[in-house]
């Protein structure tokens, strides 16, 4: 039976137990216990052992996930960067090099840049919103592609078909971090892509409540090697986690619908603003990339970035103006927050490089939430008096 997206949202892991027993629970229970007896030594009871191996909340979760992605596996890690630094261990070794996108999420490009590299893992960064700038850094030593898209907080898009082409004639593997658009939007695994991330701590839990990562991918033999580093290595999500990113996830869709509904109205609002110098979001026509986002993704997202006409001082102002948007990092959730990349999330970007990417100290980026449309529109209208 093929269902719709909320369907499987709701209903995919958590299909009632009706064995001798059991008691039906139509939500799954938190399976707070670390080990599980058996009946005899030899026999496992239901596949469970011991909890970092395998629990039944967080494979509940996991199923779910897959679903959502149309993919054959799901794993849930601890936070997003536990999902992506198993994905690196599992799949690479010393020697190994890897192309990322140069405006990846910045505690990926940490993972890569100064840990991974201590064990012999090197990144080459290129402008990935050119497809050939990917091709041209791939080397006898490259074994994996690392994109976003879009990207924070620029909002670049990559070609996610056109790189897993690549990716395929050179017999690399492609990773896509979907955090931004959830599965909701986009699939990078329906796109040629091997591999795809989550933060679920943005949309896919979508409550600011709950750090968690995942993983989904069709590939029986990257799927192996990432389980038994899922338990070897031990960065799982622990049962309440998996419970409250369960119940999340079954509201993804109306969600991300109400998300973009807000982004949109807010976006058509600053862009005809006289005080806003740009607007960047992938869902309006002004973006130049908004052919090739219509082409990939059946929806926008609910996250965009605007330049206020004035100094940091002006933008640090509007914000401590806003009443309903909280100034705080992160995004995803139903709340809607604002920052300002050069001093929060992108600090740690040297100026001159942040400057020609083009975070600039007034750019502000907004995860609009999914309160009500006018009561967001008018809380800028009076932040920009
Ligand atoms: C937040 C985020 C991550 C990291 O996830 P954590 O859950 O914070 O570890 C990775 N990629 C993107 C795009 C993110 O926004």
């Amino acid at each position: 039976m093929v269902s719709g997206f909320s369907t499987k949202a709701i209903h995919n892991g958590e299909e009632p137990d009706f064995r001798e027993g059991a008691s039906g629970d139509v939500a799954v229970p938190i399976h707070l216990s670390t080990t599980f007896a058996r009946i005899n030594a030899a026999n496992p009871t239901a596949g469970y052992e011991y909890t970092r191996s395998s629990n039944p909340t967080r494979k509940a979760l996991e199923q779910k996930l897959a679903a959502l992605d149309d993919a054959k596996y799901g794993l849930a890690f601890s936070s997003g960067l536990a999902a992506a630094s198993t994905v690196i261990l599992s799949l690479l070794k010393a020697g190994d090099h890897v192309v990322g996108f140069d405006d990846l999420y910045g505690g990926t490009r940490r993972l890569l840049s100064n840990v991974f590299i201590n064990f012999g893992i090197s990144t080459s960064y290129v402008d990935a919103t050119v497809t050939e700038n990917v091709e041209k850094a791939i080397k006898p030593t490259t074994k994996l592609i690392w994109i976003e898209s879009p990207t924070n907080p620029l909002l670049k898009i990559a070609d996610i078909s056109a790189i897993a082409k690549i990716a395929k004639k050179h017999g690399l593997i492609l990773v896509v971090d979907n955090t931004f658009l959830s599965p909701y939007f986009q699939k990078p695994l329906s796109l040629g892509a091997d591999i795809t991330v989550y933060s679920t701590t943005k949309y896919i839990g979508g409550h600011s409540d709950a750090l968690g990562g995942a993983v989904t991918l069709n590939d029986d033999n990257y799927y192996q090697k990432l389980a038994y580093n899922q338990n070897a290595v031990g960065a799982v999500l622990s049962p309440f986690d998996s419970y409250l990113t369960l119940r999340g996830a079954k509201t993804l869709a109306v969600r991300m619908e109400q998300h973009q509904k807000n982004a949109l109205a807010l976006a058509d609002f600053l862009s005809s603003s006289q005080k806003i110098k740009r607007v960047i979001y992938p869902g309006l026509k002004s973006h130049p990339q908004y052919a090739l986002s219509k082409s990939q993704t059946s929806g926008f997202g609910g996250v965009l970035s605007f330049e206020l006409d004035g100094t940091l001082q002006d933008a640090e102002k509007f914000l401590s103006k806003l009443k309903l948007f909280s100034t705080a990092e992160s995004l995803g959730g139903v709340e809607s927050l604002v920052e300002i990349p050069s001093i929060m999330t992108h600090a740690s970007v040297p100026k001159e490089v942040r400057e020609k990417n083009g975070i600039t100290d007034t750019l502000i980026r907004v995860s609009v939430g999914i309160e009500e449309t006018d009561d967001l529109i008018n809380d800028f209208k009076l932040a920009l008096l």
